[in-house]
């Protein structure tokens, strides 16, 4: 134990945990962190931090890190530690193998938004160059991939519009499925900095989260929808701007297609979309939509901020193109205060997903169907490209099921865990023939690999991380790699043992590459960012030399704002006299997604289990009191937690989180998805809550 105040000297770097992508001051002595210290001038947190980067990151050193490389023959077998070179070359043969044997497209890989920038980008360049075909995916595909497709049709970029310092400009602020106080603390202050201040807040949530009534700030509207009702809600809300007269008509003349604005404005005026045709649909009560929709037109700078609440439906797309209607109908779009900000979960999926980590896009979200830029891309990496786009995740699984697709290289994405209907995921990765996992830990998914790359945790690599309003800003290595190599260099030797060359000596040098390759990264340097302290991309020429903090200020990305219309379409996910109640899931403070940092840490002291969260009406009627086990059985699968027993939910209604493998949140939810993007519905799921004796 090193006693605080020790530290011999401090290296700035970036927080691995959610898309705020706070600034921190690691404290070292030798190559031991003393402690993590928020740093004052970084843009993002400016000197504030939440409990998980400011104290979650003993799980870089624990014992359960994975230190030696790994092979085994079957998955019933011992693992035997080999050097690095038997397991690269023994994975690179695999890969060879099953390519020979069952074709090009037999295999495919998955990079991780845990990961840097430059990592993300080797992955993606790996598979497309050396493996030959686009079977390249991220775990977007789980959370914001319906903010890829939605607000990429709407303005032609699916970054989010503004910085988080917009937020103080607001007077009114509409949260959608999204609980900032927990998943986006340092942003959540913030905005509650805010609203202390005056500013307006409406919450749509089927929670009642600690936005709504905090000690601090309550909501003026907490709109408490079904799950599953989120398009049905924007409509309603859309309705009344429209027939009370509430448009920007002079922003939507300037800088929206009027034809797509006539279309929609006379499919959401129809009567069904009013809102005391929707309470019933919601079960929002009409006024308070009516109320809802008046102050958030009204401004006069209304911001929306939205989560996976919005995403993780099977109209997750449909819900994200609704959320852009509403804000270019009421002209909140292209200055400070207003705006559409997706909430990012992960310290880097704004990164991964510019990367070029989509089976359909290559860096700089360029179609690989487009032949001017496969062009651009086949001169600067020596090789001819497919024109095809690759397969999806779940595309992925299925393909497996189905026999031909053998091989998967997962770099920091426990998908055995993370992804729906596990029984579903586990059976197609057990009919692989190679699974080679890159990761810190032994995880879900490595119990099905056949070789085991050790992965490095943020402190021991240098790159870049871009958070959740485009801003990149330096990770910087402050101990080397416990396992000898960082994740960057774990590709490039295994693209090299494929037999397709690559030579970086320093992320700095992917990071020149990256630039020159993508627009959107143009401009954007490790000098720049080391002189600025970080950078908000575009930050090419014509912009400010920190970059761009407001995007579509003149015109929109894609040129006109487009509108859609959004029909609502009821899930697939019906409540029965058997499955009577809605889960849906969500996050908490102090753990981080499935668990695998936090639950390494002292933060484990304050939540050490997923509970279920279940209104007293609905616990009374099943003789369920606060503490007793339950089992929770869906369509799907069933599992056992314990209950928590609250009126923070609304009756019909129960919840959960996800941070705890054994206690099977995604055993039970289903392999409904997005229609456009594949996007799990997580957030909704028809189950069944009965009383249980302690497992
Ligand atoms: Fe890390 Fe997010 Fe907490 Fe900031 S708010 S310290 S980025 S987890």
């Amino acid at each position: 134990v090193i006693a605080l105040g020790q530290a011999e000297h401090s290296v700035i770097t970036t927080c691995a945990y959610c898309g705020v992508g706070c600034a921190f001051k690691a404290e070292m002595k030798g190559n031991t962190v003393v402690r993590m210290v928020p740093w004052k001038d970084g843009k993002a947190n400016e000197g504030h931090a939440c409990v998980k980067g400011r104290f979650a990151w003993g799980y870089a050193t624990h014992k359960d890190r994975i230190t030696k490389p790994m092979i085994r023959a079957r998955i019933t077998d011992p693992w035997r530690e080999v050097s690095w070179d038997e397991a690269i070359a023994h994975a690179a043969s695999e890969f060879k193998r099953i390519q020979a044997k069952h074709g090009r497209d037999a295999v495919g890989g998955i990079t991780s938004s845990r990961c840097t920038n430059e990592e993300a980008y080797l992955v993606q360049k790996l598979i497309r160059a050396a493996f030959g075909n686009n079977n390249v995916d991220t775990c977007a595909r789980v959370c914001h991939s319906p903010t890829g497709y939605g607000l990429g049709q709407a303005f032609g970029t699916s970054a989010g519009t503004q910085t988080f310092k917009s937020v103080e400009q607001s007077d009114v602020i509409l949260v959608i499925g999204a609980n900032p106080s927990d998943a986006h603390p340092v942003f959540a202050s913030r905005m509650k900095r805010r609203l202390r201040q005056g500013a307006q807040l409406i919450v749509a949530d089927p929670r009642q989260t600690e936005l709504v009534a905090s000690p601090h700030v309550k909501a003026a509207h907490h709109l408490a929808l079904r799950p599953g009702t989120n398009v049905a809600l924007i409509n309603a809300l859309a309705h009344v701007v429209v027939t009370e007269g509430l448009t920007n008509e002079a922003f939507v003349a300037e800088r929206c297609e009027l034809k797509s604005f006539q279309q929609w404005r006379a499919f959401v005026s129809l009567p069904e979309h009013a809102p005391e045709a929707v309470e019933a649909v919601t079960g929002v009560p009409a006024a308070e939509l009516r109320a809802a929709a008046r102050l958030y037109a009204q401004g006069p700078n209304s911001a929306i901020y939205y989560g996976l609440g919005v995403t993780e439906h099977a109209q997750g797309s449909t819900m994200v193109m609704g959320i852009a209607n509403l804000a270019m109908a009421c002209g909140m779009v292209g200055r400070e205060g207003v705006g559409v900000n997706p909430l990012r979960g992960q310290n880097n999926v704004q990164g991964s997903c510019d990367m070029g980590s989509f089976p359909h896009e290559l860096p700089g979200y360029r179609h690989v169907a487009d032949t001017t830029v496969r062009a651009e891309f086949e001169a600067a990496w020596g090789v001819e490209l497919s024109p095809e786009p690759g397969l999806r995740i779940p595309n992925m699984f299925d393909a497996a099921m189905a026999g031909s697709f053998k091989g998967l290289y997962v770099q920091g994405e426990d998908i055995a865990q993370s992804d729906p209907n596990t029984q579903h995921v586990s059976a197609a990765l057990e009919a692989m023939e190679c699974i080679v996992v890159q990761d810190i830990f032994l995880n879900e998914t490595a119990k099905f690999a056949h070789v085991l790359l050790p992965g490095s945790s943020f402190l021991e690599k240098d790159g870049t991380f871009t958070n959740a309003e485009r801003r990149i800003s330096r990770v910087r290595q402050v101990m080397p790699p416990l396992a000898g190599l960082a994740d960057w260099q774990v590709t490039v030797k295994l693209a090299n043992a494929l037999g397709y060359p690559m030579h970086y000596d320093h992320p700095e040098q992917v990071m020149q590459e990256i630039a020159a390759l993508t627009p959107s990264f143009r401009g954007v340097s490790y000098g720049k960012i080391e002189r600025l302290g970080s950078v908000q991309w575009p930050c090419n020429e014509g912009t400010d030399e920190a970059g761009t903090a407001t995007m579509h200020v003149e015109g929109f990305v894609r040129g006109r704002g487009r509108f859609f219309n959004t029909r609502y379409v009821p899930t697939d996910e019906k409540v029965t006299r058997r499955f009577p109640l809605l889960l849906t899931t969500g996050r908490i403070l102090s753990q981080y997604n499935v668990g695998a940092q936090t639950r390494r840490t002292a933060n484990n002291q304050w939540h050490d289990e997923d509970r279920l969260d279940i209104h007293p009406h609905d616990a009374q009627e099943r003789g369920i009191r606060d503490g007793d086990w339950v089992g929770i059985t869906s369509r799907a699968g069933q599992t056992v937690q314990r209950a928590r027993v609250t009126d923070r939910m609304q009756p019909g209604v129960v919840w959960t989180t996800f941070h705890f493998p054994e206690s099977g949140a995604n055993v039970i939810t289903t392999d409904s998805s997005d229609w456009a993007t594949n996007c799990p519905e997580y957030k909704v799921t028809a189950v069944q809550v009965s009383k249980v004796m302690q497992p």
